[in-house]
């Protein structure tokens, strides 16, 4: 098994094998990343990584999983951005049955 150095940011250079480190890769954009725990204070830690990087994790066998992009990132949205008085406002409706049956009516065009 391949030994690995990597760099906890709070311990500094650690040394781990394959079977410790994981890649990400986004399959829509190919951005690439590797994860692992430290093994002395037991923190995650996750780097982005360039492509070549990448490639020479994989080679030595870490294990890959691929993600794609939130759909959400696709959709078209219209009007204004939701704020801190429109959560506020949505807290207290659903507190309140009666006026969140009004309002979902309404939404629906009941
Ligand atoms: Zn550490």
């Amino acid at each position: 098994m391949a030994t690995i150095r990597a760099s906890c940011p709070t311990c500094g250079d650690v040394e781990l094998t394959t079977a410790h480190v994981r890649v990400r890769v986004c399959v829509d954009d190919d951005r690439g990343e590797y994860l692992f725990r430290c093994l002395i204070c037991r923190m995650a830690v996750v780097k982005g990584a360039e492509a070549r990087t990448i490639d020479l994790l994989v080679a030595s066998g870490v294990t890959v999983d691929t993600w794609s992009l939130p759909a959400e990132l696709h959709e078209q949205h219209s009007g204004n951005p939701i704020t801190h008085d429109d959560l506020l406002d949505f807290h207290a409706l659903l507190e309140d049955d009666y006026s969140l049956a009004l309002a979902m009516d309404s939404m629906l065009g009941r």
